[in-house]
């Protein structure tokens, strides 16, 4: 009972923060102290340490969702594309994210690319930057080149502070995250070990919490729900253990999740929005913190469909890594219509998945997608047709 009532009520903080558009989380921290500035930024990766060093929020902005009216944001993209910067525009020309004092539009396909320069010109009065990351992982060159983009964006949130950001600030707001990253891969190896007592839906809707909340606070969210998880004794399925593959940007609807677990399915491992576990492991905060910051993108970053990748041989590796590691049975590719990075990238994991014998099945939805007996159905056939050859 009372240990119920906890995960319940960490899980309702979540969905009322998920629910919120208006971000009102944003707006009172922002109140609670005289001079606060929010930054937002968008999928996939941005090093957030540096928003914080600088003595400001970091937001995620992860489009409207479903229960968002597209209205004006349909007049600036062609209908062939996917939903969220239409969605993205539309929380901007509503005003719901006039509480954000600048917009970062990181590297990662040419609609992010475009979204940059139509806020450019619809938020004049804002900060917005495309934020570039290396193609190229050698620390002599792609390394080179990240350090650099990370000073300039690190010297422009310096002016919009009014004060410098130190190395020490920046180690400090490494380290918080370091401990962030920590909590998040507790969280990921608890569901891993025990999926039935923290359901997708939950550990997705305290991701989500960490795209508002202040990096201190989520962490201590995190804890708070393995501890009070753990207490609880929920009822364990024979259901199908599945990686979930292509909602690293633009998100499922809650329900398409909860349809995937609904229909017999364990996600013990997935990309949503990547940028809290990008970072693979700890990154020093004793050295110099660009460089290391650059050297833990380089070189221990999730290899998924958001990252350039340029040897072939090196295609579904990670994937592979994670199905294994996670005992997955099978892979639940899902991605937003229209997605070119998950979408281009489908067939070439597909190719490994089934060179190694994995079961898959593919679906797409969009932010918005209202049906989910299609999904659920197909799911549930997945879901099925594994038990059926593991039992062969
Ligand atoms: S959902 Fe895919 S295509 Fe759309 S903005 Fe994100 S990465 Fe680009």
């Amino acid at each position: 009972m009372t240990d119920t009532t906890t995960v319940q009520a960490i899980v309702e903080r979540c969905q009322a923060l998920f629910e919120d558009l208006d971000f009102d989380a944003v707006k009172q921290w922002k109140a609670a102290a005289p001079g606060r500035k929010a930054i937002g930024y968008m999928p996939v990766y941005v090093p957030r340490e540096l928003i914080h060093a600088a003595g400001m929020l970091p937001v995620g902005i992860l489009g409207g969702g479903d229960q968002l009216e597209v209205i004006q944001g349909d007049a600036y993209y062609q209908s062939y594309i996917c939903r969220i910067p239409r969605s993205t525009i539309e929380l901007g020309l509503t005003g719901r994210l006039d509480c954000l004092d600048g917009m970062l539009f990181p590297s990662i396909c040419d609609v992010i690319r475009n979204l940059s320069g139509m806020w450019q010109l619809l938020f004049k009065d804002k900060y917005v930057r495309y934020f570039d990351v290396p193609q190229n992982y050698e620390d002599a060159v792609g390394g080179r080149f990240y350090v650099q983009e990370m000073q300039t964006l690190r010297e422009d949130l310096a002016a919009l502070a009014g004060r410098p950001i130190t190395d020490a600030d920046l180690n400090r707001s490494i380290a918080a995250h370091n401990e962030n990253r920590r909590a998040i891969r507790d969280l990921y190896a608890y569901r891993a070990g025990k999926p039935w007592q923290a359901p997708t839906s939950e550990v997705y809707l305290l991701l989500r919490a960490g795209m508002v909340l202040p990096v201190e606070d989520h962490t201590r969210l995190v804890r708070d729900y393995l501890a009070a998880a753990e207490q609880l004794r929920r009822p364990m399925r024979d259901n199908a253990r599945v990686v979930l593959n292509g909602t690293f940007c633009e998100q499922p609807p809650l329900g398409l999740i909860k349809s995937i677990e609904m229909a017999g399915c364990y996600v013990v491992d997935d990309d949503f929005m990547l940028v809290t576990r990008w970072l693979l492991d700890d990154v020093p905060a004793d050295g110099d913190p660009l460089q290391e910051l650059s050297k833990a993108f380089l070189h221990r970053s999730a290899d998924t469909s958001a990252k350039y990748e340029p040897k072939r041989e090196n295609k579904g590796v990670f994937m592979l890594e994670q199905v294994r590691d996670r005992g997955a049975e099978g892979v639940v590719f899902a991605c937003p219509s229209f997605c070119d990075p998950a979408l281009l990238e489908r067939p070439m994991l597909q190719d490994v998945l089934t060179a190694h014998r994995i079961p898959f099945t593919a679906f797409k939805y969009a932010e918005n997608s209202g049906q989910m007996a299609p999904i659920r159905e197909q799911a549930g056939t997945f879901a099925d047709s594994i038990k059926l050859w593991s039992a062969a």
